[in-house]
């Protein structure tokens, strides 16, 4: 079989990956140098619709998969069929379910598939007065496609009236901003819900989630997306089932009705907030970055699930999905996504492509002379398997840690989040014991910080003199539990840490509390002097100490945990960010004096 892969990014990557698993000869337009390594890449634009079909005529293409939402929404899949052509994507009119925010915004309300309330303005003044009529955070949107770039999340009046000028205006996105959608601010936890359909059958892929803004914690502009896993446990199988009735299945329905016969991928971005969801946008192709961890979880032949979709017969298709978690984090160009230099040359990728489970999609990237290249904001998506999401998490930032190049960043929370919902699922790693359940208000810092870093925790109370049998065994088992490290906090002749210790080979981290007119002194010195041989290492008095304990314990777990590694290290400079915030504070006061 013949193929030609339209478009140049990590999703094409991902695609061509996955097509080439298949006995196929593969063509890319254009391609990129990662893609070159697998498919024969030809020097044609994405959107150059009619050199496109012409090649593939000339090659005898059995299928044209379509990457991009702007080859899709210009007409590819029309022209195409016209042409006797066959490609996999829905033609112009299904793709104005991406092309025109309007349009889709139109059809959810008229159909009943849940959204935020909206207005449409094709006048600024109106605009305006809208916004100056709605106190409250609204997004403002332009019409058309805008790379991802004409949504405005406005947290005030003078925010969205900025958007409506920037937009309207300025015309910052020509054409795509001649018309502007303003609608309700909703708030919740993302999530991307993307399914093959035919037109009838709708066929879900594995739940994602995307990572929309540029640095750890969500903060900064939004960019094409930093990273992905599946499945996002945010989407339950419940919600899963109420995603399809109420939102998909009425979708392709609804088109249905207005006369359009939607095949290829739909694609949902979904805001989750309990158990309500609503439509945040429709994308008419493969996302990028979902693509890279969805495929790399999808089982069978692709080609043979695309082929089904365009002929109507995706009924007599299952997909079969591999169950372990997939997760991709986006290597991006310093200074993306505002200004980026290309041409840096990128060191690591033979050694990342040896590692077990991972596999390097070039997103910008090109070849010059023997080197790879950086060609592009988003460059590389390193995307890692593993039989756990943690497991998959330390694969993914290994590779990342062996792949370098001057101003290369990435996010170091990639899959953070969906690590926090299933902590209370997962076996403790670091115990943390206490003389008294006076002592949790304290002693809670040290759980607090170990979710943060999502680093399963348990707390519990055992003391050393009237409980001594209790203590010694919660230390005897701790390692057979999966106990990787404890904590023991108490107060006044405090020789918990020192009974704990003597009863495992684990470290053991002591925490003296203020619990007695010495002020936690006695705790102090009681802990700190141990005989040699059974070590505690002590931290500072009270809740100060508690925190450190904890990331004392992760610092020492992430030597065999690169995730965890990352997000220590973000927490660095969240903490340096910080005070930097706090000094530029004090000099405004100091100058405004
Ligand atoms: P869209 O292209 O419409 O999905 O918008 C891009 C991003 O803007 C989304 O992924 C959200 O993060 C954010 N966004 C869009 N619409 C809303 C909304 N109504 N409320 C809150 N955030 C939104």
């Amino acid at each position: 079989m013949n193929i030609l892969v339209v478009g140049s990014g990590g999703r094409e990557h991902a695609l061509v990956w996955k097509l080439a698993k298949s006995e196929t000869k593969i063509y890319c337009a254009p391609g990129n140098a990662g893609i070159a390594q697998l498919a024969e890449c030809v020097p044609i634009a994405a959107t150059d619709i009619g050199a496109l079909a012409a090649f593939a005529k000339e090659k005898k293409i059995d299928l044209t998969v379509v990457g991009p939402e702007s080859s899709l929404v210009a007409g590819i899949t029309d022209v195409f069929e016209g042409q006797g052509l066959a490609v996999f994507g829905p033609n112009q009119k299904a793709a104005q379910l991406e092309g025109s925010k309007v349009f889709t915004k139109k059809f959810l309300v008229k159909y009943g598939i849940p959204t935020a309330a909206f207005a449409a303005f094709t006048e600024v003044e109106a605009a305006r007065e809208y916004v100056k009529k709605n106190p409250r955070p609204l997004v403002v949107k332009a019409d058309g496609l805008a790379a991802g770039k004409g949504v405005f999340v406005c947290k005030d009046q003078d925010e969205a009236l900025a958007a409506i000028d920037q937009i309207m205006v300025e015309k910052a996105f020509g054409e795509a901003g001649r018309e502007i959608v303003i609608e309700e601010c909703l708030s919740g936890e993302e999530a991307s819900f993307l399914a093959f359909t035919d037109g009838e059958t709708v066929l879900p892929l594995p739940t994602s989630q995307d990572h929309k803004a540029i640095y750890d914690g969500d903060r900064g502009p939004n960019t094409g997306g930093m990273g992905a896993y599946s499945p996002a446990p945010v989407v339950t199988d419940a919600l899963t089932e109420k995603i399809m009735n109420t939102i998909m299945l009425p979708t392709i329905r609804g088109l249905k009705q207005e006369g359009i016969v939607y095949r290829g991928v739909l694609y949902a971005g979904l805001m989750i907030d309990g158990d309500d969801i609503q439509v945040l946008e429709f994308n008419c192709r493969f996302g990028d970055p979902e693509t890279q961890p969805l495929l790399m979880r999808l089982r069978g032949d692709l080609a043979e699930i695309m082929l089904a979709t365009r002929e109507g017969r995706l009924q007599d298709v299952s997909l079969d999905i591999d169950p372990d978690p997939t997760v991709c984090v986006i290597m991006a160009a310093g200074g993306y996504p505002g200004e980026y230099e290309n041409g840096k040359k990128i060191k690591g990728l033979k050694k990342a492509a040896k590692m077990k489970n991972v596999v390097v999609f070039h997103a910008g990237t090109k070849k010059e002379n023997d080197d790879i290249v950086t060609a592009g904001g988003r460059v590389l998506g390193v995307t890692a398997k593993g039989k756990t999401l943690p497991k998959a998490i330390d694969a993914a930032y290994s590779a990342v840690q062996a792949i370098r190049w001057q101003g290369a960043q990435y996010r170091r929370d990639i899959g953070a989040k969906a690590l926090r919902r299933e902590l209370a699922q997962m076996p403790a790693k670091v115990l943390v014991i206490m003389g008294s359940d006076s002592d949790l208000p304290v002693m809670r810092a040290a759980a607090d910080f170990c979710a943060s870093m999502a680093v399963p925790c348990t707390m519990t109370v055992a003391s050393a003199h009237r409980t001594p049998k209790q203590a010694a065994k919660l230390a005897k088992e701790a390692a057979r539990r999966g106990v990787k490290i404890i904590i023991a906090g108490a107060g006044m002749a405090a020789h918990l840490a020192g009974v704990i210790a003597a009863h495992t080979n684990l470290p053991v981290i002591g925490v003296p509390l203020d619990a007695s007119s010495l002020h936690g002194l006695d705790a102090l010195l009681s802990t700190v002097q141990m005989p040699p041989g059974v070590p505690v290492a002590t931290m500072g008095i009270g809740k100060a100490g508690a925190k450190n304990a904890a990331v004392f314990a992760c610092r020492i777990l992430a030597l065999s945990e690169p995730g965890l590694a990352a997000r220590l290290a973000a927490y660095r400079d969240d903490m340096a960010r910080e005070v930097a915030e706090k000094a530029a504070k004090l000099h405004q006061m100091t100058d405004d004096r």
